[in-house]
């Protein structure tokens, strides 16, 4: 067997290449230094797993160190709520604490002011008294040129002392912005005499009320890799058209070669009936379409951990994919596939009936009680097996049984013989229903010469169902999950909430489960025969979420499309 560390040595892409390749040609003396930048504005998503992964990852195979940098340059956006839960996730999806302390932007205010009056001191950055809305106006767009600010001549001496005055809260938000002096004409937009400060009446949940501008994300971005010394610094492809932009700054501030961030761009994580952008997650969190960011239907981190998603499944996931320079969606039934077969290894195996109704054996001896021995996982040996109560009062599944059976319906239904899981053959003698029509209660014999779970005779039944013994069942809820949004393309309408499922979660409140339920820890998932895996919620009550169906859809997917 190869070690983990041997096996992703052997990864391959187009950024492990050039990490190889500047390795090898000592681009930074051989040394090798990404970061993970998140902006605390919200809770991290899967999209960000694959770039946890990468940045991570990459440290790891190549003997350098990952940062986590909070890029945290927006005042009015960000919490330390939201610092918190992303250093929660991050760690969770790596499996292992992050061995460096977290650093962030908001540190290096001075320094990013100190370079920028750096850049006014050589004329080339000046103050705009232009309003936002001219400002963006006259930057043309890829057709048409830009139009030089009037405010542009302005000498290094009379920006020196207005920049400042903006620091010093002289004037008030929206009269005034820091420029870069570049080229109105340049064929890239982002050329074209970006902002790089804003004055910001606003308090900073760390530097409180101490700066009154904020540094824009182009400015504070590629600045705050170079002061970390990172040698890598990789983002998705949106990036690509700042990394002229970046290069410039870096150039201008005379950053020494060997100190220098390269940037390389890679694509977006993207899945079907998904939605991955923060601002979208943040309104169904505001709008209460879910219960939070870690409603077990996001696609948050924090959500498929309560939803009992392993993070060795996402992490197998994204080392699947690779990295790729094209954006591309990924089907949500392939992460789903890997979460399937990483639970089929680990779950242990229960019996829970979710919507309930009575199965009553009637030549059962009256009063008997005995137990059947049941396995806890068929993967995994060493997890033993358990005994569960058996009697005449059992609880079936509701839709395990019909009065007409439709065709290649093989369940129960009057006459009709089935083997209950773990127990015997009974054969349906009749049912009754209440006055409403509803039904209440199937009436069964079973027959004892079948409690290995075949007949002597060798008589074939065609279903096996579950079943909870009543008298011993414990009650709680079960919540059961559809996709969020129908389509496979939630973004492609104009919005995306147009698209959203109504019933994309239904809770069963009478949901049974045989006694050893109570074993399940908190957070722990477990396989529900017959009916998916589900994680036991860290509420006081019995409450499960469902994880993931049985069924691999991925599988008929793939059949689909070869089929094509
Ligand atoms: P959003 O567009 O959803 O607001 P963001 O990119 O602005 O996300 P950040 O907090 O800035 O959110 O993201 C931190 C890092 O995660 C960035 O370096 C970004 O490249 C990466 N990232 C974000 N979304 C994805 C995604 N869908 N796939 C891959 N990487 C992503
Ligand atoms: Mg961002």
């Amino acid at each position: 067997m190869t070690s983990d560390k041997q096996h992703q040595q052997k990864k391959t892409d187009f950024i492990r290449d050039l990490v190889r390749a500047d390795q090898s040609s000592k681009r930074h003396s051989g040394r090798v230094q990404t970061r993970f930048p998140p902006e605390p504005n919200g809770y991290l998503h899967l999209g960000h797993a694959k770039s946890i992964c990468l940045n991570f990852g990459i440290a790891e195979e190549f003997g350098g160190i990952c940062n986590l940098r909070f890029d945290d340059t927006n005042p009015v956006t960000e919490s330390v709520e939201f610092v918190h839960s992303i250093q929660r996730d991050i760690e969770w999806i790596l499996g292992k604490q992050i061995s460096t302390r977290p650093l962030f932007a908001s540190d290096y205010f001075e320094q990013m002011f100190e370079w920028a009056v750096l850049l006014i001191e050589k004329g080339k950055a000046y103050v705009d008294d232009q309003d936002a809305e001219t400002i963006s106006e006259l930057r043309g767009n890829f057709t048409e040129v830009g139009v030089d600010s009037p405010f542009r001549k302005r000498t290094p001496e009379e920006n020196l002392k207005l920049f400042q005055m903006m620091r010093d809260g002289d004037f008030p938000e929206g009269s005034c912005v820091l420029r870069a002096k570049i080229a109105m004409d340049h064929e890239n937009m982002n050329m074209r005499d970006p902002v790089l400060y804003r004055i910001r009446n606003e308090s900073h949940f760390r530097t409180e009320n101490d700066w009154v501008i904020y540094p824009t994300y182009d400015w504070a971005h590629g600045q705050s890799d170079a002061i970390e010394n990172v040698t890598h610094s990789l983002c998705t492809l949106e990036f690509e058209s700042h990394r002229l932009l970046y290069d410039w700054f870096i150039e201008q501030l005379e950053i020494p070669l060997d100190k220098r961030p390269y940037q390389s761009e890679f694509a977006r994580l993207n899945f079907t009936h998904t939605v991955l952008s923060k601002r979208l997650l943040k309104r169904l969190v505001e709008d209460c379409v879910v219960e939070g960011w870690d409603d077990p239907r996001m696609p948050t981190i924090s959500g498929l951990r309560r939803r009992g998603y392993p993070s060795e499944a996402i992490r197998n996931f994204c080392d699947h994919i690779g990295i790729a320079k094209t954006n591309s969606t990924h089907e949500i039934e392939l992460l789903e596939s890997f979460v399937r077969t990483e639970l089929n290894q680990s779950a242990q195996r229960r019996m829970a009936v979710i919507d309930p109704v009575k199965l009553t054996i009637t030549n059962w001896p009256t009063g008997k009680l005995e137990y059947r021995t049941a396995i806890n996982n068929p993967e995994d040996k060493s997890a033993g097996t358990r005994e569960i109560p058996f009697s005449g009062n059992l609880l079936i599944e509701r839709e395990d049984f019909m009065e007409d059976p439709l065709p290649k319906f093989f369940r129960l239904s009057p006459g009709r013989e089935v083997r209950l899981r773990y127990g015997y053959f009974v054969t349906c003698t009749g049912f009754i229903n209440d006055e409403n029509g509803d039904l209440v209660e199937i009436l069964c014999t079973y027959d004892p010469e079948t409690s290995g779970g075949k007949a002597p005779d060798g008589r074939k039944v065609k279903a096996t169902i579950h079943w909870v013994e009543e008298a011993n069942s414990q009650r709680g809820s079960v919540a059961t999950y559809a996709r969020l949004f129908s389509s496979e393309k939630p973004d492609a309408f104009d919005d995306p909430f147009d698209d959203l499922n109504k019933e994309s979660r239904e809770v069963f409140e009478t949901a049974t489960f045989e006694p050893s339920i109570s074993d399940v820890e908190n957070g722990e998932v477990v396989q529900f025969e017959r009916l998916g895996y589900f994680c036991r919620d860290e509420s006081k009550e019995i409450l499960f979420h469902q994880t993931v169906g049985l069924r691999d859809e991925w599988a008929n997917i793939q059949k689909r499309n070869k089929s094509k």
